[in-house]
């Protein structure tokens, strides 16, 4: 079935009116932590979170409760609906100035496993599986040393030329700062340039905490938080709708991540583009900090029920199954997130740090994964448009 094609003019309009969440119905006998229960008594009433609710969900060991908390926000903003996305990922390089300490994906130039596509080989990849439909193409790299403008200009041409229907997910903020760089323009002008060629929406990595001092520590060549906030709120400015991540699990405190998460909130607040906030556990393999355990199932689940409540303001929150796992991915849906990301068909960057999940899920894989947790799938586009399911679900959904 092909895609519906997207509306460019419904597409700019897509950051609408920023929602809190209204007062919520949370049972008392579901909460055994007096700290949350305090929490819950402000949600039932309609009252926005502060810092000290922030810490109190952050450091809550009553993850039942915190999830009940999450679930009953979720509900408020999106019912039963549980999101997906039939999306590709396409890295078109790993070749990278920042050596962040926490990435296993970034090369020098030469290095084994350094690679760079050529527009046309992108172009090729995107063709792939004509008989599957794509809606996204979620196309991140890294800050290349030696490319010019022209070459991210010609890559968002081919892909579009592939599959001219599907919304160019590209670029993300660290990125795009280093081509206003590269280009000598303002990050707007050069956004409002790569919006006419074809560039519809952005994904949030490269946020990470925002703390000075850990991106001191773990990757100090990296943009600072506050230019990552500005080069989102450029992009909101011209209609372009962006995601927001945080990489949790390594350094950070959890003061850390609840600062984080307000000045994410803050910035909506402002702005209003954000779809979705996406929590990224941290997987050391491979890494500089190949030392530290990787997250536990429980704190994968506090962070995103924190986020759900804390991040009053977003639409949406995503349990990203490449690092959560599928299993768990699920159980999410019942701690505050929606949206289990997508199809994805080739993973790098978190298959490079380790990731043992697979490369891609199928749509049907996914409907079958939301409708056994409970939940209602339903495929959307890049701006959160409902779309009609491209393949039968299984009579049985278990
Ligand atoms: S995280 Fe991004 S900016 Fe940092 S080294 Fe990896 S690819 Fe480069």
């Amino acid at each position: 079935m092909s895609t519906p094609a997207l509306n460019l003019e419904q597409a700019l309009a897509v950051p609408g009116p920023v929602h809190t969440l209204p007062p919520l119905d949370i049972a008392e006998g579901l909460i055994s932590d007096p700290a949350l229960g305090a929490v819950a008594r402000k949600l039932r009433q309609g009252q926005r979170l502060e810092r000290a609710d922030g810490l109190a969900l952050m450091d809550s060991k009553d993850i039942l409760g915190l999830g009940a908390m999450a679930h009953a926000a979720r509900l408020a903003k999106n019912g039963r609906k549980a999101f997906y996305v039939l999306n590709r990922h396409l890295n078109y390089s790993n070749i990278c100035l920042n050596k962040c300490t926490f990435c296993a994906y970034w090369r020098d130039e030469g290095q084994e496993r350094a690679f760079l596509l050529s527009p046309a080989e992108a172009g090729a990849k995107a063709q792939e599986r004509p008989d599957q439909a794509v809606d996204e193409f979620h196309i991140v790299g890294s800050c290349h040393p030696s490319l010019s403008l022209s070459y991210y200009l010609d890559l968002l041409a081919a892909v579009r030329a592939a599959r001219p229907q599907a919304t160019l997910k590209a670029f993300t903020p660290v990125e795009i700062d280093h081509l206003a760089r590269i280009s000598g323009q303002p990050v707007k002008d050069l956004l409002a340039q790569l919006q006419a060629a074809g560039l519809g929406a952005m994904p949030g990595g490269g946020a990470e905490v925002f703390s000075p001092r850990v991106r001191d520590k773990l990757c100090p060549k990296k943009i600072s938080g506050k230019r990552w906030l500005e080069v989102s709120a450029a992009a909101h400015s011209l209609g372009i709708p962006t995601n927001a991540t945080m990489l949790y699990g390594h350094i950070e405190t959890a003061e850390e991540r609840v600062d984080h998460l307000l000045a994410l909130r803050d910035q909506q607040d402002a702005s209003g583009g954000f779809s979705a906030f996406i929590p990224l556990s941290f997987h050391p393999a491979n890494t500089g900090l190949e030392n530290l355990n990787a997250t536990t199932g429980l704190d994968d689940l506090r962070v995103i029920a924190a986020s759900r409540l804390l991040l009053d303001n977003f639409p949406h929150i995503k349990a990203y199954w490449v690092m959560l796992g599928p299993k768990l991915a699920q159980v999410a849906l019942n701690f505050g997130a929606d949206d289990l990301d997508g199809t994805i068909v080739e993973e790098r960057i978190t298959h490079m740090a380790g990731a043992t999940t697979a490369q891609g899920l199928t749509e049907a894989d996914l409907r079958r994964m939301i409708a056994a947790s409970g939940f209602t799938p339903v495929r959307r586009d890049s701006f959160y448009r409902h779309l009609p399911s491209a393949q039968a679900v299984s009579a049985d959904a278990r």
